[in-house]
């Protein structure tokens, strides 16, 4: 699957192709705000770097709590458990 991205200012890339065109505005989906760069995560739905960040974060944070927090390695799992 290939990424599109869009970047404001500068034009897009789809299929791998470069396409230059100063008058593009990239558009976050998720956030509905202009942005500097967008990539895409299925057709026609794109994120911005920050979206992406937030659910890296998220997924960090989510192995964390559900898996490393219970699996007894930390104090206060031991504590608890
Ligand atoms: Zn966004």
């Amino acid at each position: 699957m290939s990424i599109d991205v869009h970047v404001t200012g500068g034009g897009t890339i789809s299929n791998g192709e470069l396409r230059v065109e100063p008058s593009t505005v990239a558009r976050c989906t998720l956030c509905a705000r202009e942005v500097e760069a967008s990539a895409s995560i299925v057709e026609g739905v794109l994120a911005c770097a920050a979206c992406l960040r937030d659910r890296l974060d998220a997924m960090s944070v989510a192995r964390f709590r559900l898996r490393e927090s219970r699996s007894g390695s930390l104090p206060w799992g031991k504590v608890t458990s």
